[in-house]
């Protein structure tokens, strides 16, 4: 289908359109951009998905989490159902990516929340190769990087990014350089950056700083960014969602709820609601619920209107932008950095904000906070279940639970929550459970 793909800005009064081979992240007056496709594909597709993943186990592309729902991903312009041509353009870790991502039940973690066990999902997308849900977005972003011919790929991480990336890259044989906060993220994700042999440039500054000078000399010395801030990011995890819905059986839940860090995950959750409701493959909208961490809240005081008493919306592509302007000169005139011990999410300047918040206008989504102790019970009660996930991730926890006491999560509502990542920061369950006051602590005997 060539000629379906291409490039939009998502700012409605601006619109500019580039060929699906640019590779600017922004367009020329610095908005983002979505990747857009001119066909709707065939609601029959659902069975060929299901098919691909029960059957096929010999195809990488249909083992794939990812590929298996290439249609709905297709800017490489393929034809689809020709492995030969799968195999030249999609990057692939062996099919891997996504691959033992699935919603489960946690009867502890339910009984935490006290919401019945048959109507809260969670999903752990720490399962993935790399340990987090970025090794979806990744695949598509290296594809793309692959498809125009860059050689280096280029990244700002807190840890998950740079490992993802690490690990693509060196299973392409391309270079990669990662800039990462000195001294700010957790050693288990730093290792694994050297372990793929990435180039570490470290910032003496927080991830904004490093996200700011990483941008920066991709420009300069033609590297291609593989941030969510990539639109190509965005396609690939879209995914995780469609995982959720498909096991589902494409019933809605209520609800599906992130930690929000950059909010790629936010907007690739809204981008493939979109498209889904536009095609008429769902008939209800899920809401999206977001969970900030206290210490790094940009989303929640915007959308909540604790800045300046304004509630800020998407406004149907001409969102107020100044106020985020000021927001974050605020930030800076205040000297707040924004402090938790999820360093995934310790964002103060979400790169998605706009993206993040088209998807709450269209999913009449909501954005809360939690505290790092609620963080991390929320951490320990997925691990009482079996289930590994890191300290961010269980934002998603603590954070259906407390939007369930608001009476906003509906005790009879179908909720999923995505455990954005595995635990790679050893001593926090230690450290947690040595601690008797903790809720779940289950300190050592002496
Ligand atoms: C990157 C990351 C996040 C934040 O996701 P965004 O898409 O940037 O909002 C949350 N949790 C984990 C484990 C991550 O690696
Ligand atoms: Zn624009």
């Amino acid at each position: 289908m060539q000629g379906d793909a291409y490039l939009k800005c998502i700012d409605s009064q601006c619109g500019l359109e580039y060929p699906i081979t640019n590779t600017n992240v922004q367009c020329d007056n610095g908005h983002l951009l979505d990747v857009k496709y001119k066909n709707k594909p065939n609601e029959s597709l659902k069975e060929v998905f299901a098919h691909r993943g029960q059957m096929d186990k010999n195809i990488i592309f249909n083992e794939s989490g990812v590929w298996r729902f290439r249609e709905l991903l297709n800017f490489c312009e393929i034809d689809t159902e020709n492995v030969e041509e799968c195999s030249k353009y999609l990057v692939s870790l062996d099919g891997a990516e996504g691959r033992q991502s699935k919603p489960y039940h946690m009867t502890k973690a339910s009984s935490f929340i006290g919401i019945p066990s048959d109507k809260l999902w969670l999903q752990p997308e720490g399962y993935n190769p790399s340990g987090s849900f970025k090794d979806n977005g990744m695949a598509t972003a290296v594809t793309h990087a692959k498809m125009v011919g860059a050689k280096k790929i280029v990244c700002a991480s807190t840890g998950n990014t740079s490992a993802s990336a690490g690990m693509f890259a060196a299973n392409e044989g391309i270079q990669c350089d990662v800039y990462i906060p000195a001294g700010q993220i957790a050693p288990g994700k730093l290792s694994q950056a050297y372990q793929f042999g990435a180039q570490i440039v470290e910032v003496d500054g927080n991830f904004d700083d490093a996200l700011k000078q990483s941008l920066e000399d991709a420009k300069n010395h033609d590297g291609y960014t593989v941030n969510s801030i990539n639109p190509f990011r965005i396609e690939g995890q879209k995914t995780i969602p469609y995982r959720a819905l498909e096991y589902l059986g494409w019933e809605s839940p209520d609800w599906i709820v992130y930690p929000g860090g950059a909010l790629g995950n936010t907007s690739s959750c809204g981008k493939a609601l979109m498209e889904l409701y536009e095609w008429g493959w769902i008939k209800k909208i899920p809401r999206i619920a977001v969970i900030n961490s206290e210490g790094a809240s940009t989303l929640s005081d915007l959308y909540n209107g604790k800045f300046q008493g304004e509630e800020l919306r998407w406004n149907k592509g001409k969102p107020n932008a100044d106020l985020v302007c000021q927001y974050y000169d605020h930030l800076d005139n205040e000297g707040i950095r924004p402090k938790t011990k999820a360093t995934a999410i310790q964002i103060g300047r979400p790169a998605n904000i706009l993206k993040g918040l088209r998807a709450l206008e269209f999913t009449n989504g909501v954005v809360t906070t939690v505290t790092d102790a609620e963080m991390l019970d929320g951490m320990a009660v997925v691990g009482l279940n079996g289930f590994d996930c890191e300290m961010a991730s269980g934002a998603s926890v603590a954070g259906i639970k407390k939007l369930i006491e608001q009476e906003i999560i509906k005790k009879d509502d179908v909720v999923v929550g995505i455990l954005t990542g595995r635990q790679k920061d050893a001593m926090l369950p230690v450290d947690y459970h040595n601690d008797p006051n903790n809720r779940f602590a289950i300190p050592p005997k002496i």
